[in-house]
C-alpha cells in the first residue's frame, strides 16, 4: 500500500483545512487569519482586509464564450465580492497574470480595460502584480484590499439563534446563464456556420459573464445602521453558504423555499431546462449576492431596504440547516461535493 492520498477523497475545503489546521500565527495585528471570505489586519484605527481568488482557464471559464473583458471585469468583481462579504471597502487590488503564446498582446489589452474598467466602476486602484507564461491556459489571479471599522467587521461566526436570514439581489440567474451559454456551445460545435442565438437572455449572461459587487448594499446597510452579526458572499450557492455560516457560527438555519428572491427572467429560462428555480438557487454557483444575519430588532431597517430579501432564521445547531417547503415539509441542506477535483 502507498501513502498516496487522492485530493478528491478531501474536497476543496478539507484540503484547505488539512493544509491549514497547523499554522500558527504569530503577528498581534493578526486578527483573522485562514477561514473568512478575507484575512483581517489591526491597522490602528481601522481593519485591513486582504483577499485573493484565482480564474483558471478550462475551469473557471471557457474561451469559447467568455469575452476577455468580461473575464476582467469578473476577476476583480469576485474579489470584491469578499472584500463586501466582511461589511468592508475595497480599497486597492494586485493583478496576476499566466498566459501562454496562444494569446496576442491584443487579447491582454482586451483583458485589462475590463479590470480598468471594473476599477474605476468601483474605485479601487490597481497596485502591482506579476507576469509569467504558462504551457496552455490563460491564469488570473487577484488580491483585493480594504478597510472596515473595527466595530463594523462581519465575520462568518457571528450569527446568533433567532436572527433574521437576508439575502441581496436575486439568485440561480448565474447558473441558469452558464447552462444557455454551454448550450450554445454545443450546438455550434455541431455546426460552425449557426450563429449564437442568445436573443432575450441578456439578465442571465449579465448575472454569469459580468457579476457585480454588492458595494452598494454594504453602504445600504451603513445608511440605515445595521450591523450585520454575520456575513459571507455566494460564490458557491446559498446551499453551500447557508451551511458556511451555521459551521462558523455554531448554529442551525431555516431558509424558507419560497421567499428565496429568483429574477422573473430567471425563473422562465429554468423552466426550459427542467430546473426547479430554487435549486439552481441551492446549488448553482457565481451569483455574488450577500448573505447575511442581522439582530431581529433590525426587521423594520431592513424592509426598508430595497435590494434585500429576508429569507429565514438562524436556529440552534442540533436542528440543522434546512429549507422549509410551503406545506411544512422540510428538507436538510447538504454540503454538495467539489468538482473541480
Ligand atoms: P471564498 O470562496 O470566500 O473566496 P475560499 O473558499 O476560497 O473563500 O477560501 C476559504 C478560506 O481559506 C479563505 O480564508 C482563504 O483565504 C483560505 N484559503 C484558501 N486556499 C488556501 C490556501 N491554499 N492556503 C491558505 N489558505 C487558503
Ligand atoms: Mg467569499
Amino acid at each position: 500500500m502507498s501513502d498516496r492520498t487522492e485530493l478528491s477523497e478531501l474536497g476543496e475545503f478539507g484540503l484547505i483545512d488539512h493544509l491549514t489546521k497547523d499554522l500558527k500565527l504569530t503577528q498581534s495585528t493578526t486578527i483573522k487569519g485562514v477561514g473568512d471570505d478575507a484575512a483581517v489586519i489591526d491597522r490602528g484605527d481601522h481593519y485591513e482586509l486582504i483577499t485573493t481568488d484565482m480564474l483558471v482557464e478550462g475551469v473557471h471559464f471557457d474561451m469559447s464564450y467568455t469575452p476577455l473583458k468580461h473575464l476582467g471585469y469578473k476577476a476583480v468583481s469576485v474579489n470584491l465580492s469578499d472584500i463586501c462579504a466582511m461589511n468592508g471597502t475595497p480599497t486597492q487590488i494586485t493583478v496576476s497574470i499566466a498566459v501562454s503564446s496562444r494569446f496576442p498582446v491584443e487579447a491582454m489589452d482586451e483583458l485589462y480595460s475590463g479590470i480598468t474598467q471594473a476599477c474605476e466602476r468601483y474605485q479601487v486602484d490597481l497596485v502591482g502584480g506579476d507576469t509569467t507564461s504558462s504551457l496552455t491556459g490563460l491564469i488570473i489571479s487577484v488580491t483585493a484590499i480594504g478597510r472596515v471599522e473595527k466595530s463594523e467587521v462581519a465575520y462568518r461566526s457571528g450569527a446568533n439563534e433567532h436572527d433574521l436570514i437576508c439575502v441581496s439581489g436575486d439568485l440561480g440567474g448565474a447558473y441558469i446563464g452558464l447552462q444557455i451559454l454551454e448550450r450554445e456551445k454545443e450546438v455550434w460545435k455541431e455546426n460552425p456556420e449557426v450563429q449564437p442565438d442568445l436573443e432575450g437572455f441578456d439578465y442571465v449572461l449579465e448575472r454569469i459573464l459580468k457579476p457585480e459587487p454588492r458595494t452598494d448594499v454594504i453602504q445600504e446597510l451603513r445608511k440605515h445602521s445595521i450591523r450585520p452579526t454575520s456575513m459571507i458572499d455566494i460564490s458557491d450557492g446559498l446551499g453551500s453558504e447557508i451551511l458556511h455560516l451555521c459551521k462558523h457560527s455554531e448554529c442551525g438555519a431555516r431558509i424558507y423555499d419560497e421567499k428565496i428572491p429568483i429574477d422573473a427572467a430567471t425563473a422562465t429560462q429554468c423552466q426550459d431546462f427542467n430546473l426547479e428555480p430554487s435549486v439552481c438557487a441551492l446549488n448553482g454557483g457565481e451569483d455574488y449576492e450577500l448573505l447575511f444575519t442581522i439582530s431581529q430588532e433590525d426587521f423594520e431597517k431592513i424592509s426598508k431596504v430595497k435590494q434585500v430579501s429576508v429569507i429565514g432564521h438562524i436556529t440552534d445547531k442540533a436542528s440543522g440547516a434546512a429549507i422549509v417547503y410551503p406545506q411544512g415539509e422540510e428538507i436538510q441542506i447538504k454540503a454538495q461535493g467539489w468538482k473541480s477535483f
